[in-house]
């Protein structure tokens, strides 16, 4: 790096951040500021006296936004030291044991959100101030207010600090974006910029209306005695804060790189979003001793996670024909890789999307791939333009067929119902795992049965004969065999899977299933008003059962002929508190919530999605949101889990005969071992 490098990687640096801090807008993935943020690092090491005093690496990143009142921490709020791999780890543990010998390292989650520090006198809340530049940050305590896990009052009557990280769940994060996508607003990039932008709002409202969690992660100014920081966070968590539940002590390098990984491996299943691990010294004495640079505190340090988030360039866009007729936009883009993971695709949704983001082919763009969801496009860098960008017009003709298309304004769709793309999409959809689950129909061999003209439509599947798979190019007879045999084998099926297989707009497996446990074969035989009585089922999905219906009654004959599918044998539950019940489950629990409520299932309650009258109980756990309220004001009988858990276990306090009936005795089986 020369002189002139350097400087122009500060003002890089300087401008990225004012997007980041200020704006909650990012230009650029967290991954490429991190890279040239170490070079800058590097360089400074190499040339202390030519270090630009406003370097991003001498100051804690934020700006203090002119819109809300300034306030001053009681003391210092600082960034992190980062680690990227095993041996930068080695090197920061061993810098620290190597004078204070064998001492604890706490590990926690490190929370992507925004910082926030909450000062408490005499038990009660009296200031939120954001970390700013970390002695002076924004006051934004009445938007604090508004979070649910930030208590009010605690039991404690000095002066304190507490501090975490403010964040959104990635699935409310999804919710938002939704909503700012319809009102034709900018998207957050990712959740810690939709938490940081939500607590960060003039209108007290629209915070309130974000359901932003607070995790604690430390203590500033205080006059406790606790020797240790895993103490004092068990004190905290005490006082009525979130507790992570993914804390561990460490006494060697080894064991922080084996949690590490165990919580690489967890991230997925928490509920917010996580980019690393934090690793502290548990000792208040040794952390005092060991102090602060002018940044980080020496005592601690990030072990960031493989980013999840890149930046590549869109080089096509190509479309798709569903067996719907929908014609979907997927994006080409120069292969990244993301978690070991090649992503060369990623979803467009929808042509309205592509004209909302102004997604351009030759844009740089930023990509996420988290967990095992399908990559997406959040954001195009439109500062990054060259001009050549083009634009993606909207198709008018089946890029299969050719017929023209019908545009619906956020679905374009293909209307023949003879389209190959339609025809071949819908035998997939028929075999595949959560319809009939025919073993050997991929899609390569659906595509070979219907261009040799042996399946025009799924029930041909059931005339196909041994001499014409065996004319196939790659069949030989035990694979032919192998094929016939698991389509014989889909007869006398589950009643959902045959429902499910049908293809009805709307109708997934869950409402299948709905209408198999309401009508069992006979589904089609129900009235409008009987269908919209069902527990998650509107006006939409009615419609489009009946006129279904209305179009393929032969077809659905045809096929329950063939299939012969069994509807499931109704069990009476034992007698219990919930059964026959209605109950809404809400908030975040122990467990996931869909666990609860295949226990209330097999109690014999009903579960709905929303809170009414005729609602008996509501289970709801920690950030319980808008559902409580409604249920506090219905007077609905409100259940904590463990008071829920508690009901649960005396309604089992008769035990189950060897007669019981195995469904019922199999449900209490996963209810115990849930609970244990
Ligand atoms: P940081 O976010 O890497 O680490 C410090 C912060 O982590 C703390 O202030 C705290 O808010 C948070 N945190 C979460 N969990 C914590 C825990 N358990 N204990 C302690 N702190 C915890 O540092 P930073 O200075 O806030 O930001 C720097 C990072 O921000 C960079 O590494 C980069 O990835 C990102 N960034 C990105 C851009 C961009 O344009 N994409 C620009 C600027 C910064």
């Amino acid at each position: 790096m020369t002189p002139a490098d350097y400087k122009h990687a500060v003002a890089l640096l300087k401008k990225y951040s004012y997007h980041y801090y200020v704006l909650d807008d990012p230009i650029t993935t967290d991954e490429e500021y991190d890279i040239l943020y170490h070079q800058v690092v590097a360089y400074e090491g190499e040339h202390p006296d030519e270090i630009i005093i406003d370097s991003p690496t001498q100051r804690v990143g934020d700006v203090p936004q002119d819109k809300f009142d300034k306030a001053q921490h009681l003391s210092r709020m600082w960034s992190l030291e980062d680690l990227f791999n095993r041996d930068e780890l080695e090197t920061w543990v061993n810098r620290i044991t190597k004078v204070y010998g064998d001492i604890r390292f706490y590990c926690e989650p490190k929370f992507d959100g925004a910082s926030l520090n909450l000062i408490y006198d005499n038990g009660a809340l009296v200031q939120a101030i954001t970390r700013g530049d970390g002695v002076e940050g924004e006051d934004v305590t009445q938007n604090a207010k508004t979070i649910q896990s930030i208590p009010l009052t605690i039991d404690y009557a000095g002066r304190i600090e507490i501090r975490g990280e403010v964040v959104i769940f990635k699935e409310d994060f999804e919710k938002i974006n939704e909503e700012r996508l319809r009102a034709g607003e900018s998207l957050f990039a990712n959740p810690r910029n939709a938490a940081a932008g939500s607590l960060r709002q003039l209108d007290t409202r629209i915070t309130a209306s974000r359901r932003l969690v607070f995790m604690p992660y430390g203590i500033g100014f205080n006059a406790l005695e606790i020797k240790n920081l895993s103490e004092r966070m068990e004190w905290v968590y005490a006082l009525g804060f979130r507790n992570p539940h993914m804390t561990h002590l460490c006494e060697s390098a080894e064991q922080i790189e084996t949690f590490y990984h165990k919580m690489r491996i967890e991230r997925d299943n928490f509920a917010m979003l996580l980019d690393g691990m934090v690793i502290k010294v548990d000792s208040i004495a040794v952390q005092d001793e060991l102090g602060y640079t002018v940044k980080n505190p020496r005592w601690a340090a990030a072990y960031k996670f493989p980013a999840i988030e890149k930046l590549t360039t869109l080089r096509d866009v190509i479309l798709q024909v569903g067996r719907s007729g929908v014609v979907t936009p997927v994006a080409i883009v120069e292969p990244v890789d993301i978690e070991g993971v090649v992503v060369e695709r990623s979803t467009l949704h929808n042509f309205d999307e592509i004209e909302r983001k102004d997604i351009r082919i030759g844009d740089k763009v930023i990509i996420l791939r988290s967990g095992d969801v399908i990559p997406k496009i959040v954001k195009v860098i439109a500062s990054e333009r060259t001009g050549n960008e083009q634009a993606i017009p909207r198709p008018t003709q089946c890029p299969v067929c050719g017929s023209e298309l019908l545009d619906e304004g956020a679905l374009i769709k293909c209307q023949n119902m003879g389209c190959e793309a339609r025809v071949v999409n819908s035998i997939i959809y028929f075999a595949s795992k959560q319809c009939l689950n025919i073993d050997g129909l991929g899609d390569k061999i659906v595509e070979a049965l219907h261009s040799a003209g042996l399946v025009h439509e799924v029930s041909d599947l059931f005339s196909l004969t041994m001499e014409q798979l065996l004319s196939l190019e790659g069949f030989k007879e035990k694979k032919s065999r192998n094929l016939l045999s698991a389509i014989a084998a889909t007869k006398g099926c589950d009643c959902w899977r045959f429902i499910n297989a049908l293809g009805i707009e709307h109708i997934g497996e869950v409402a299948s299933k709905t209408l198999c446990g309401a009508f069992g074969i006979a589904f089609d035989r129900a009235s409008r008003e009987e269908i919209l009585a069902l527990e998650g089922f509107g006006g939409e999905m009615v419609e489009s059962i009946l006129e279904f219906v209305r179009v393929n009654q032969a077809k659905i004959d045809h096929l329950r002929n063939i299939l012969q599918p069994i509807a499931p044998v109704k069990v009476e539950a034992i007698e219990n508190p919930f059964k026959g019940k209605s109950v809404v489950i809400t908030g975040s629990m122990s467990v996931p919530r869909d666990q609860i409520k295949a226990i209330l299932e097999s109690l014999g309650a009903k579960v709905a999605s929303s809170v009414s009258k005729k609602t008996d109980y509501v289970v709801y756990g920690e950030d319980a949101g808008s559902k409580y309220d409604k249920a506090v004001e219905l007077g609905v009988r409100l259940l904590t889990e463990s008071e829920f858990r508690a009901m649960c276990e005396a309604s089992e306090s008769a035990p189950l005969s060897d007669s019981a009936p195995t469904a019922q005795r199999a449900a209490v089986k996963i209810k115990n071992s849930l609970f244990d």
